[in-house]
């Protein structure tokens, strides 16, 4: 296999996710901040191939953002509501349907712009430090509606999301509080599918590097592993525990 690199998805030229990429309009505007760290050691990109399929966003890669002049760009222009998406007490959880007329209030008439660390909990707890402007942003979070498909990485605790599904879940909370519209919900998730299936089967063909003896496990059926020395937690918002009533 060639070993040349498509230097637009990241993936080696013969796989090159390029062509299956349908560009997806959003009214929000997705800003991926993306940590070095995750940039060599995340294959699968998510990030990345989100990116790709939005034109409305756009990646920075880097640890500290108060120097970089896009994304300070974006914070100073009046025209933006600047938001991060980091789940907490003080976030607004846009699932919610009793949070949306303050959140809609706040945004008016400007462009919703949404921040994303691409990163582990870690890796996106560092980001913050280091840049005390993305600190001050409005947080914003979810729920998310399903479990997270992801079977390659161990996702280390129940419900840590990939950037591509928390892009996807945003995008219906966002959609159901008639902020933007998402009309096809399932490219992202098919893309992700697509992109699981085939690192399954380079996972288990044994004349590649990295062959996997054991099967991948269900990951509903994984053992959360919080605090496990390693563990690379996402930061990203998890599904709810039983949802009560559903309207
Ligand atoms: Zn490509």
């Amino acid at each position: 296999m060639s070993r040349e690199t498509c230097y637009r998805c990241f993936w080696p030229r013969s796989l090159c996710w390029c062509p299956s990429l349908v560009a997806m309009p959003t009214r929000t505007r997705f800003v991926f901040l993306m940590h070095p760290k995750e940039f060599k050691q995340e294959k699968a990109a998510t990030g990345r191939l989100t990116h790709l399929c939005l034109p409305n966003s756009e990646l920075h890669m880097g640890i500290g953002f108060d120097a970089d002049e896009s994304v300070q760009a974006l914070i100073r222009d009046p025209h933006n509501h600047c938001v991060l998406l980091y789940p907490g007490k003080e976030a607004v959880n846009l699932s919610l349907p009793a949070a949306i007329p303050g959140f809609a209030a706040a945004l008016g008439p400007r462009r919703l712009v949404v921040f994303l660390l691409d990163a582990t909990w870690a890796g996106a707890r560092k980001m913050l430090r280091l840049s005390p402007s993305l600190q001050r942003l409005p947080r914003i979070m979810f729920t998310a509606t399903a479990p997270s498909r992801y079977v390659i990485k161990q996702q280390p605790q129940a419900g840590c999301l990939s950037t591509l599904e928390a892009t996807h879940e945003l995008l219906l909370a966002l959609t159901r509080a008639g902020l933007d519209d998402y009309p096809l919900p399932e490219q992202l998730l098919a893309l992700f599918q697509r992109m699981q299936d085939f690192q399954i089967r380079c996972a288990r063909d044994p004349a590649r590097a990295g062959y996997r003896r054991r099967p991948y496990s269900d990951p509903a059926a994984r053992v959360p592993a919080c605090g496990r020395s390693g563990a690379r937690n996402r930061y990203l918002p998890g599904p709810a525990p039983v949802a009560g009533t559903s309207g």
